[in-house]
């Protein structure tokens, strides 16, 4: 009775409205064993040899079904995780808020979960929502069915054996991605508040799968976006980062502008996109990541986030340079970019070692405008040189630099020791000999510069 009131309430379904799935064979769906990866399918068979049920589940069965090649294969299992631990010789049990355990096998992990259960008065402490409703650990087991009811959205709620080749769809999902359509399942407001990262889910997983949001998931995200406020900063960042290097990201940042989602993430970003220079420059890096990952080529968070805030960074700069009265303009310059990465943190937590990375490239920028002697030799030597000068190039592109000095780094970089003494040379305007000299008459006179 209290079970199925808080149910209500949280609107739930209960195992005792449990739903009786679709079960979908290999001729409607199409989908070949032979497609689950190697180490997935070990992983099954193990479990269903030692007896338990197990299958491929979300973001893989949806991938495949939607032709794109899956990221990874997770799995899910009526087995504890202690059961599934002492089922491999190489598991580990990992997580509190979400127990789940990496099953090693070759050079694949994979990730076996537990069917979830619902939050009952039984739960106990392996359940607990915030006062907002937000979950905030999730250890209850349960069956199949109720482990569908849990998962956001249809098409992430399927359930492929390899055995059999079929699909079990409790939620309608085989269908859903047919029609291109992200449904939720369950009531979206309700599911928004338990977890608001959904919102965010929704857009990139329509983005990347080219799905329409149904309209009664997607008309409460505009009111609800200020839960974003609620999810720790590091969960955010994962999923920001997620949703920049799905190969989608100028879709999927114009999405959350639309949806009204970008203020509790990148709280700078839509100061940055309302100045045509700063949209000019966001949207080329992320058309140049988006490029990246469609050829398979490697994205560095660094870089992303930098071009993200390149444009603060230059704005923060100019304003402290018009307060400023002593410090000079390369030490207002670092304090911009502390103060821009701080205040971005407050929201959306970039890591320390991410930070640093944005940092070096920053802070090359206005070195490349130096040409001359051991300076342009010091910067090639430098060990973010490539991402920086990558940068560099970005910004010639959104014509923020002039070409001709994208065009001096990229002939210096390629050219031979000769070359590129002659380049340097050439560039300062005058011989070493004649540069020597100078330098020692300047010597001689005191008034030797330091930068
Ligand atoms: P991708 O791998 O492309 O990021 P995914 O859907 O596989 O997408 P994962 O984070 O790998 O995302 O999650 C695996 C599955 O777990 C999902 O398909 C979904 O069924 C479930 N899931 C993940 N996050 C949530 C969430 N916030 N709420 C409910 N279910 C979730
Ligand atoms: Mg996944």
């Amino acid at each position: 009775m209290i079970r199925k009131f808080i149910s209500r309430v949280l609107g739930r379904s209960t195992p005792t409205d449990a739903v009786e799935p679709a079960i979908i064979p290999v001729e409607q769906h199409g989908l070949q064993r032979d497609q689950i990866s190697r180490a997935c399918r070990r992983t099954i068979e193990t479990l269903q040899e030692s007896g338990y049920q197990a299958y491929v589940v979300g973001g893989a069965v949806r991938d495949l079904l939607a032709g794109l090649t899956p990221k990874d294969f997770d799995v899910a299992t009526n087995a504890t995780p202690e059961q599934v631990r002492q089922s491999f010789r190489r598991a580990r049990i990992i997580g509190r808020r979400f127990q789940i355990v990496h099953v090693g096998i070759g050079a694949e992990t994979i990730e076996v979960t537990t069917f979830r259960g619902h939050h009952g008065d039984d739960a106990g402490s392996h359940g607990q929502v915030d006062e907002q409703g937000r979950v905030l650990r999730d250890n209850v087991f349960g069956s199949q069915s109720e482990d569908a009811a849990r998962r956001d959205f249809t098409v992430n709620a399927l359930y492929y054996d390899p055995a059999c080749e079929n699909i079990v769809d409790y939620h309608h999902g085989v269908a859903d991605l047919q029609q291109k359509t992200l449904r939720m399942i369950g009531d979206p407001r309700t599911r928004y508040r338990e977890d608001p990262v959904r919102m965010l889910r929704a857009v990139r997983l329509a983005a990347k799968l080219g799905l329409s949001i149904d309209p009664a998931a997607r008309r409460p995200i505009r009111e609800m976006a200020d839960l974003i406020g609620n999810v720790p900063p590091s969960r955010l960042f994962d999923e920001m980062l997620k949703l920049l290097t799905s190969g989608h990201a100028v879709r999927c940042v114009s999405q959350l502008r639309e949806e009204g989602l970008h203020r509790g993430l990148l709280p700078l970003l839509d100061v940055i996109l309302e100045h045509p220079v700063g949209e000019r420059f966001v949207i080329l890096a992320l058309e140049t990541t988006d490029q990246r990952v469609r050829e398979g080529k490697p994205v560095s968070p660094g870089f992303l986030f930098a071009s993200l805030l390149w444009h603060e960074v230059l704005a923060k700069w100019a304003a402290l340079q018009k307060d400023a009265e002593s410090p000079s303009s390369h030490v207002l310059f670092f304090q911009a970019m502390d103060e821009v990465i701080e205040v971005q943190g407050e929201k959306l937590a970039i890591t320390r070692r991410i930070a640093g990375d944005m940092k070096d490239i920053w802070a090359l920028q206005p070195r490349f405008q130096q040409r001359s002697g051991k300076r342009a030799y010091g910067i090639l030597q430098q060990p973010r040189f490539k991402a920086g000068y990558d940068f560099l190039l970005l910004r010639t592109l959104a014509g923020e630099v002039e070409s001709e000095i994208g065009n001096w780094w990229t002939d210096f970089l390629h050219a031979d020791d000769e070359s590129r003494a002659s380049m340097v040379l050439g560039q300062a305007g005058e011989t070493t000999r004649k540069r020597r000299r100078r330098r020692r008459s300047v010597r001689a006179s005191g008034v030797e510069k330091t930068d």
